[in-house]
């Protein structure tokens, strides 16, 4: 039976998002070079758009990309691609594929949920087992859901007060 070990989506992790924490002021004052979040220090990485300023990235601890939101681990900040998961909308679809994968192996029981004539009692237990395990992982789906994500403790860390 094709079971898969429970895996988080992006939207149930701890994440810093640096546009949001430029709407909080996080960078009005002086050249910021790194972050301090939850304890871990995330490296910044600036570059210089053509409407002037200056415009603030994270650099991703793991694959040392510019980034502008990352997310937590297992105590880690990382990008996206480098958590390796996936958004809840993606994990939709999944839920869906468990549900209908149920629904197709109920077909072929009676409409009562009973075994038909023809079936094999080995099989028909084999078919309970297999719907009770994608309702069971519909049912994990559900509850990941209904997940807020923490949100996270942020300090500067200034390098130099002044432009
Ligand atoms: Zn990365």
């Amino acid at each position: 039976m094709p079971f898969s070990a429970y895996r988080p989506h992006l939207e149930d992790l701890p994440s810093v998002d640096i546009r949001r924490l430029k709407a909080k002021g996080m960078f009005s004052v002086g050249q910021i070079e790194a972050l301090e979040v939850d304890s871990k220090r995330i490296k910044l990485s600036t570059t210089k758009p053509k409407y002037g300023g200056i415009r603030y990235w994270f650099v991703c601890p793991q694959c040392l990309t510019r980034r502008v939101c990352l997310y937590r681990l297992r105590g880690h900040w990382k990008c996206r691609e480098c958590t390796g998961l996936q958004y809840r909308s993606q994990a939709y679809d999944k839920q869906s594929q468990a549900l209908l994968q149920k629904a197709r192996l109920e077909a072929k029981l009676e409409s009562d949920g009973s075994k038909p004539k023809w079936m094999r009692w080995p099989t028909y237990y084999r078919l309970l087992e297999e719907i009770e395990y994608y309702q069971d992982l519909a049912d994990q789906r559900f509850l990941e859901s209904r997940k807020m994500p923490t949100m996270e403790k942020v300090k500067r860390i200034i390098k130099r007060t002044g432009y």
